[in-house]
């Protein structure tokens, strides 16, 4: 088995026992961001294009608090570099009030 994990490091607010990496106060950079991530993706293509995944993990910080358009973004760079298997688990940590 093998998966994929995509760190997503925005938070609303940071809690005070949080180690995580993530950043409150820079949502601003969420496009930046994710434009980063998507040619990170693109990078490991090549070397990862015998394996198959079988999980997607978005985790975080807060991936429930950027706009959805960047996870809709990874998820479809994930599917166009990477072989996915049918039944892929996928999942997206969220927070309450970040979500509806
Ligand atoms: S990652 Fe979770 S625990 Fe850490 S600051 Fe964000 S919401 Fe709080």
């Amino acid at each position: 088995m093998a998966g994929i994990y995509i760190h997503v490091p925005f938070c609303k607010q940071k809690c005070s026992y949080c180690d995580f990496a993530s950043f409150p106060k820079e949502i601003g950079k969420a496009e930046v961001y994710f434009a980063c991530l998507y040619k990170e993706l693109k990078g490991r293509s090549v070397a990862l294009k015998d394996k198959t995944f079988d999980t997607i993990y978005f985790g975080g910080g807060t991936p429930s608090f950027v706009e959805p358009k960047y996870i809709y973004g990874a998820l479809k760079q994930i599917y166009s570099c990477f072989n996915v298997s049918k039944n892929a688990e996928i999942t997206l940590e969220v927070n309450p009030g970040t979500i509806d």
